[in-house]
């Protein structure tokens, strides 16, 4: 099938190359010409295991190709998928300037059928608006052409994107037109074969189950939040109670770590957005609003245990960070809870030494050069001459360490875990103090 991709990031990139690689044609358009640059010269510009060898296999079998061209966009898929940003306008609901400019390109330039699917997560009713915009402009025009606009969303998840893409439980199609269903199954057919894995279901509850999961996702997370600050209170150790309740089929061990809060371009804005829908609809979403309070806290926690550590005066201390990113095997660090960890260090007249293994080159580019930010090429770099230690991400990396020559690195010394890498027991053992997440320590 030839099909048009709008938007290359994480999720238009990663779907156009999937795509591509199971024997489509592709063609991926972007507004930003230095990324398409980029991508036409084989560079990747995000980080994401496997993708860089995807995208340059199939560009060079000739069934990927890039443009900013989008009249050239719009002419050549039958599929026209939207893959663009929907940032969170100032109220927290769904900024959609994006997605209806991208309908309003395919309205002006299309000359035949095009079967427009909204890939983005968008609220509930956005595929009719992207349906309006289109006969506007074709309205405009004169001209009077058959469309189709249908909601695909997307359940990849950044780290595993490939995988989750070619592997993941569940092809999402909202539609209610036989002929969409044809084209999807046709798009989806080489990921069917073993099971049977497309959904097919109405455009609003498509729409609403992408919310639906990545709210039901955040909860899990801000519910084992909650526990683990109560655990901390109470001289219990969450990660004991965690393995307890898991081990339940009905509650399941995936997503009940705790830790220092959910970040990431996708739980924040989701959750905000669809408690922002809730309200257009007179509905308090009473639980969603929580999620995103516990949340909100939780990411205060690692500066607070710090401050504590340090009497409330942070002020010329420096301290080690290891990890940027909101998770690791990803370079993004959108809403990121190093990011609210550093602000308030500098704020409080604290440097900050950081390495990440991915995450270096999106920090520089969000704070650029400043006095009270080094970052480092090595975890060793970070920690030394440093007054404490904080683990933001979970990488690898980070989880074997001599805690006998962390010691000796780290002034106080002090290792705050975001992430409960650590046996508490080893690492106090070693002479450090180890504050956790809900590890029967409070500091
Ligand atoms: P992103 O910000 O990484 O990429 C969006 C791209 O769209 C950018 O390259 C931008 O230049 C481009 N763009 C903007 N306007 C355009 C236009 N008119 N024409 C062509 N390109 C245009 O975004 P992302 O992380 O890939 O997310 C895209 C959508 O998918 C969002 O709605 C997001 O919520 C959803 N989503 C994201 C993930 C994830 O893990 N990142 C997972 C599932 C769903």
């Amino acid at each position: 099938m030839k099909i048009t991709i709008f938007g290359t990031g994480y999720v238009g990139l990663v779907t156009g190359a999937c795509l591509a690689d199971v024997g489509h044609d592709v063609l991926c358009v972007d507004v930003d010409a230095d990324k398409i640059a980029r991508l036409e010269s084989g560079e990747i510009p995000i980080f994401e295991p496997g993708l860089e060898e995807l995208v340059n296999t199939n560009a060079a079998a000739g069934r990927l190709s890039f443009t900013t061209d989008a009249v050239a966009a719009v002419e050549f898929g039958t599929l026209q998928f939207i893959a663009v940003g929907t940032p969170p306008d100032e109220d927290g609901s769904a900024d959609l300037q994006y997605v209806l400019a991208v309908a309003e390109t395919i309205g002006r330039h299309m000359n035949g059928f095009k079967a427009v699917v909204d890939k983005s997560t968008v609220p509930v009713g956005t595929a009719d608006r992207v349906r309006e915009t289109i006969a506007n402009v074709l309205e405009e025009r004169g001209e009077t052409l058959d469309f189709d606009v249908c909601s695909n969303p997307e359940f990849l998840k950044e780290g595993a994107a490939i995988e989750d893409f070619t592997h993941g439980a569940r092809f999402v199609v909202g539609t209610d037109s036989e002929r969409v269903r044809e084209l999807m199954r046709e798009c989806y057919a080489p990921y069917i074969r073993l099971q049977e894995k497309l959904m097919f279901m109405d455009v609003r509850a498509a729409e609403l189950t992408k919310y639906a999961a990545n709210a039901m996702l955040a909860t899990k997370i801000s519910f084992i939040n909650e526990i683990a600050n109560l655990a901390e209170r109470l001289g219990a150790d969450v990660e004991q109670v965690r393995r307890g309740i898991g081990s339940d089929p009905r509650i399941g061990y995936h997503f009940i770590y705790p830790g220092c809060g959910y970040g990431g371009s996708c739980f924040p804005k989701d959750v905000r957005a669809l408690a922002r829908t809730a309200g257009e609809v007179q509905y308090q979403a009473q639980l969603l609003e929580a999620v995103e309070g516990v949340n909100h806290r939780q990411k205060q926690t690692l500066f607070e245990k710090l401050e504590r550590a340090f009497d409330g005066d942070l002020a010329g201390r420096t301290i080690a960070l290891w990890g940027l990113a909101f998770k690791p095997n990803t370079d993004d660090m959108r809403d990121a809870p190093s990011r609210t960890l550093m602000e308030a260090l500098w704020r409080a007249g604290a440097r900050v030494q950081a390495y990440d293994p991915e995450a270096m080159e999106e920090c520089h580019r969000l704070y650029g050069d400043r006095d009270d930010l080094a970052l480092v090429d090595a975890r060793e770099a970070a920690v030394e001459n440093a007054d404490a230690l904080v683990i933001c991400t979970e990488w690898k990396v980070f989880r074997m360490v001599d805690f006998g020559w962390l010691k000796q690195q780290l002034g106080l010394p002090v290792i705050v875990d975001g992430r409960n890498l650590y046996d508490p027991e080893t690492v106090r053992k070693a002479g450090l103090l180890y504050f956790a997440v809900g590890r029967g320590d409070s500091l």
